[in-house]
């Protein structure tokens, strides 16, 4: 599939560009990991595809390269950040998953403290 490599209003397209301050954890070519803005717990950061892409949604086999590096990223960005005995990792998708930014991005969720439980039953 091809994709436009960027977006003109996507926030995080602007924060890859450097339009928009972003606390960087790492870049490279490929991928960006940022501190969220809104953080719900001591360690939130976000990776993100340095190119546009909206969704996991969107996502198909040719992407698991890309997706694997964003995802073995995260534990060491992790321990790094202080969440030193595990994480979570969110992938909010699309309307019902209700993602707010139309980029792709994975949220890592740490402690110190035990997180809350993923999704309240209803
Ligand atoms: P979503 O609901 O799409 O999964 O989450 C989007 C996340 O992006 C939210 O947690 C929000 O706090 C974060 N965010 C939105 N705008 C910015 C921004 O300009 N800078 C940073 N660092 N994070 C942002
Ligand atoms: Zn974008």
């Amino acid at each position: 599939m091809t994709r436009p490599a960027a977006s003109a209003d996507c926030i995080f397209c602007k924060i890859v560009r450097g339009e928009i301050p972003a606390k960087t954890l790492h870049q490279d070519g490929d991928v960006l990991a940022f501190h969220d803005i809104r953080p719900v717990a001591p360690v939130h950061f976000l990776i993100i595809p340095t190119a546009h892409i909206a969704s996991l949604y969107e996502c198909e086999p040719g992407d698991a390269a890309m997706l694997g590096k964003m995802l073995a990223l995260a534990p060491r960005l992790a321990r790094e950040q202080g969440a030193t005995d595990g994480f979570r990792i969110i992938v909010n998708t699309g309307r019902v998953g209700r993602q707010e930014v139309y980029h792709l991005h994975i949220h890592v969720i740490g402690g110190p403290a035990v997180l809350g439980p993923m999704i309240v039953r209803g």
